[in-house]
């Protein structure tokens, strides 16, 4: 149901819908990644307060992001798991990805480059 919610936003203005999303996070090891080197999708550097993970259907890559409580973020990487209202936020530490667990907030597209 949430899934549908994601698609139907989509197709709406981004600057004005919020979509509520489930966020989580990773770390550049390979037990999140199954690589280390830190790079992303979109070929940058992945770094801590920047960098998200979307799935590009919803969000296109390259989207600044303001995540209700979180911070504005960059749509940089994507990630296997990583479908539909699902956001993964990068830190640079793996404990500190898994204490983050599972965060439910809101997300805004704040300017729609492509
Ligand atoms: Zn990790």
């Amino acid at each position: 149901m949430e899934k549908e919610a994601a698609f139907a936003w989509k197709q709406q203005d981004f600057t004005e819908e919020a979509m509520t999303v489930i966020v989580t996070a990773y770390c550049p090891c390979s037990i999140c990644c199954g690589k280390s080197d830190g790079i992303t999708k979109s070929g940058t550097l992945a770094r801590e307060q920047q960098t998200i993970a979307v799935d590009p259907d919803v969000i296109p890559l390259g989207s600044e992001v303001y995540l209700e409580g979180l911070g504005t973020f960059i749509a940089e990487d994507t990630g296997g798991a990583i479908k539909g209202n699902r956001i993964d936020i990068f830190m640079q530490d793996h404990n500190q990805a898994l204490h983050f667990g599972i965060q439910k907030t809101k997300a805004y597209l704040i300017n729609q480059k492509i």
